[in-house]
């Protein structure tokens, strides 16, 4: 088969729909790819919010703010590895991509505080309803109601590319037929590789056995097809790891439950290591167990403390028992060793030290009934690294040129994040360059 169009962008999550969105609207014909059955990539997994500063909502709340303090945080936060023309542009364009989300109807009017951030930034619905799926699909209901075409299931395998210039892509459908798409323009909105274990491990070998948090789709395709055809990556072992995820299906369990007293036990009924201790250190510890995973133990009042628990309780992923003795039995693990691993632990609480792992932080002691546990273990969360694009979203090659007709968004690429993102910060990134690919694939096409 083959098909025309000016505009192809591969992958239907928040950059590849912001930048058909812009395509379509300057009058191009676009045509979007997504090799799964569903739109919207790993941006419906996205929780807090989108990071943008001097916002309308931001004023109507009386939050003070400026791109240059979102510019500065975004730096800080990534250790200043980060490609400062690129945060630059991120920073600047922010506020615009919120104002943009609100006129195509998105409800983006309550702002929070995400760690990193100085002020309050962080733009997520009223009444605490999950930001990732407002983004998809005040996205998709754009798309659909512009008429843009997205094609599911159907797998880009490779950019088509001669002398540095891009005509097309090959795709596949769902049955393996080849699809010839010729057009002027491809947009890369693959996402990352975080569902890739193999990538992973060849850009980070400590992420032996680590999990992930990301949807099966985000396997590096982007990166493979842009270097097979000359493009340059960066920061690609920049690699974003969470400690307590659970291992069935990669949801995050926030660090607040062990900052509000929840401890972390082995199959032995032991604790193992300070549970605040870096990202890093408790990974590696946790992989270090039986089973590669332990359980975070807290009792009724770390509970009542933090509401993100009810969420996970209602999502059937909290084990709970009336006693310590119940809830060992539930979890397989030696009864009286738990009861001791607890009692030396309250000990702590009391005296203030930790004698075991010299934890700093022990707010409560675990005495209330009912007891509870989750099963974690350490995951993939975010690539920072991968394609090199300019402040207008082309493609850089190896030689330091932009190849011609080729723009990248989001999570495919690297540089705005350097060697951590901020929570917050890649929702609008993503729509932010989404937006600059859309509207200099156009400015590309008028040309
Ligand atoms: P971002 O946050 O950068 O928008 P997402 O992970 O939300 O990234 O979306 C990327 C989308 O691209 C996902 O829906 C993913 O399934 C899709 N995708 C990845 N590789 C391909 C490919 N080879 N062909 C088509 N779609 C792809």
């Amino acid at each position: 088969d083959k098909i025309s169009t000016d505009v192809v962008v591969i992958g239907s999550g928040g950059a590849g729909l912001s930048a058909a969105i812009e395509a379509k609207n300057a009058g191009l014909e676009v045509i979007v790819v997504e090799k799964m059955a569903f739109v919207g990539g790993n941006t419906l997994r996205a929780t807090g919010g989108l990071n943008a500063a001097g916002t309308s909502v931001q004023e109507a709340l009386g939050i003070e703010d400026s791109a240059e303090v979102h510019y500065a945080d975004t730096m800080k936060g990534g250790y200043d590895k980060n490609d400062p023309e690129l945060v630059k542009a991120f920073t600047d364009n922010a506020a615009d991509a919120i104002e943009w989300l609100l006129s195509l109807g998105g409800d983006f009017n309550d702002v929070g505080k995400l760690a990193g951030s100085t002020n309050n930034r962080s733009h997520r619905p009223s009444g605490g309803a999950p930001v990732g799926p407002e983004v998809v699909k005040t996205l998709k209901t754009a798309t659909e109601q512009l008429g843009i075409q997205i094609m599911t299931e159907t797998t880009a395998i490779e950019i088509v590319a001669e002398n540095n210039v891009v005509s097309g892509i090959v795709a596949e459908d769902k049955d393996g037929k080849v699809i010839n798409i010729e057009a002027k323009a491809v947009i890369l909105a693959t996402g990352g590789f975080g569902a890739n274990a193999t990538m992973l491990v060849e850009w980070d070998s400590a992420l032996e056995g680590f999990g992930t948090t990301n949807q099966p789709g985000a396997t590096g395709d982007g990166i493979a097809m842009a270097t097979a055809i000359g493009a340059a990556l960066v920061d690609m072992e920049e690699i974003q790891t969470h400690p307590t995820a659970v291992p069935s299906n990669g949801y995050m369990i926030t660090e607040a439950v062990r900052g509000n007293g929840a401890i972390l036990i082995n199959r032995d009924g032991k604790r193992f290591v300070n549970e605040l201790a870096t990202r890093d250190v408790v990974s590696a510890a946790m992989l270090a167990q039986e089973g590669q995973t332990g359980f975070l133990f807290f009792d009724q009042s770390v509970t009542d403390s933090l509401k993100a628990i009810q969420d996970y309780i209602y999502q059937g992923i909290v084990i709970d028992g009336e006693t310590i003795d119940e809830l060992a039995g539930k979890l397989e693990i030696d009864t009286e060793a738990l009861v001791a691993t607890v009692q030396a632990y309250n000990g702590f609480v009391t005296s203030g030290v930790d004698g075991e792992f010299g934890r700093n932080d022990m707010p409560r002691s675990l005495k209330v009934s009912k007891f509870y546990a989750i099963e974690v273990g350490p995951a993939v969360h975010h690539t920072m690294g991968g394609i090199k694009i300019n402040n207008k979203a082309e493609v850089i090659n190896v030689e330091g040129s932009p190849i011609v007709g080729l723009f990248a968004a989001g999570e495919v690429t690297g540089g705005v994040h350097g060697g951590n993102r901020l929570g917050g910060n890649a929702l609008a990134d993503i729509v932010v360059f989404g937006r600059i690919a859309g509207k200099s694939a156009t400015e590309f096409l008028n040309n």
